[in-house]
């Protein structure tokens, strides 16, 4: 089965939502990629962008996918697979929202044709049933009262929480939302992500100590990225009531030998566009485990397509150690969702699970998107843009490296 042509866009949704630290999310952007083959199969991926620029990562899919074009799906796969790993050893940037998309649609396609699920091409379809998590974003405390409510009424097991990362604010949204939701007594874990928010280790310290009084069973990414000997310390102080996840310090494979040497996680989170292509994302997390860490399967918001690709990567894993974080970006924006209705019922939330899509690949094919709708969200990518954004690159490669 040979590719016989593409096509990628941009769509770029509006949204407002805080993360850690009152940082605010204006916009979310999503690169659609469909593969076509010869045999008249259409392959579909989503890619979201993760330390580099959507538009990048939209001029790099097109020129990967034209190198792509003609070639059969298993050598394009593994063609792909090995340009991300010579990136990954020569430290470059590396456009995962691109690898991810294109090894998506790809693995759809393949998927497709052996009328199986992708989690099978993946290597093992281990579960149809999928438990999800719920995240809340930061806001005015009552409002994720609230939020935490609606997400234990669908079921769900696990929450996580965006925090303020001034240290009194930090105990006041805790205890308010400790004291209302009575999430302790739930049998509920409690995820804290502080998007490394952080940035001294007494302050880190202070605030583990806290969240410690009030029944914080995991904490995400407390101190910046790089900052992985303090990480270690405070995990070694808090350990085994608050587990550390680590997040933002993940960029390569590679990253996992050093956190296991410097023993300074519990849990590894691998979110969707983290690591570009899903196989090497699942080697990655299987390696993980190997090192003695547990897993967990993060958010970007993505689309259904990009949703039900993570569903399929959750299920292709032997053991699950927490549940699924990404659900879509259709449960917290409702009108961004990308399938027909009749379609969109397949990727609900029931009993704080998910199930997986079909044996049909991501079980999403073109005819179910609701193009005519979406048209409003496509982004125009101009030469112009191209070009400013370039030069956004280069200096900010330039000041990275200063
Ligand atoms: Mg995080």
């Amino acid at each position: 089965m040979q590719i016989r042509n593409f096509y990628a866009f941009l769509l770029d949704f509006p949204v407002s939502h805080y993360i850690s630290g009152w940082r605010n999310i204006s916009r979310t952007h999503h690169l659609l990629v469909f593969i076509a083959t010869d045999e008249g199969i259409i392959g579909l991926g989503e890619g979201t962008p993760y330390a580099t620029s959507h538009l990048s990562d939209y001029i790099y899919a097109l020129r990967l996918l034209g190198k792509l074009k003609g070639c059969n799906i298993e050598d394009a796969l593994s063609t792909l697979r090995m340009t991300e790993n010579k990136l990954f050893e020569k430290r470059s940037t590396v456009n995962f929202g691109a690898f991810l998309a294109i090894e998506s649609a790809l693995l759809d396609a393949l998927a497709k044709a052996r009328k199986s699920p992708v989690a099978e091409v993946l290597g093992g379809a281990y579960r149809t049933t999928l438990p999800v998590a719920g995240t809340v974003f930061l806001g005015h405390p009552l409002r994720m009262v609230k939020r935490i409510r609606w997400w234990l009424e669908r079921g769900v097991k696990h929450v996580k929480l965006k925090i303020p990362c001034n240290i009194n604010k930090l105990e006041l949204y805790l205890d308010t939302v400790m004291r209302i939701t009575r999430l302790r007594n739930e049998g509920v874990t409690l995820r804290v992500d502080a998007n490394e928010c952080f940035k001294e280790l007494d302050k880190a310290y202070k605030a583990l100590q806290i969240m410690s009084r009030y029944g914080v069973d995991i904490v995400e990414q407390p101190m910046p990225r790089d900052r992985l000997r303090e990480i270690a310390r405070l995990r070694k102080a808090f350990s085994p009531t608050i587990k550390i996840m680590l997040d933002e310090s993940l960029m390569r494979p590679q990253d996992l030998e050093t956190f296991a040497t410097m023993e300074a996680a519990d849990i590894v989170n691998f979110h969707p566009s983290k690591l570009g292509c899903p196989s090497i994302t699942r080697e990655a997390i299987l390696k993980a485990k190997k090192l003695g860490f547990e897993v967990n399967i993060g958010s970007s918001l993505m689309t259904e397509v990009g949703l039900a690709h993570y569903l399929n990567l959750a299920a292709s894993l032997p053991e699950l150690d927490y549940p699924l974080e990404e659900v879509g970006i259709k449960e917290f924006y409702p009108s961004y969702s990308v399938l027909k209705p009749q379609k969109s019922v397949l990727l609900t939330i029931t009993n704080g699970n998910m199930k997986l899509p079909s044996d049909l690949g991501t079980d999403i094919n073109f005819e179910d998107l609701r193009l005519d709708t979406l048209k409003a969200f496509f982004e125009r990518v101009e030469p112009s843009y191209i070009l400013r954004d370039k030069v956004k690159m280069l200096l900010s490669n330039i000041i990275r490296n200063l």
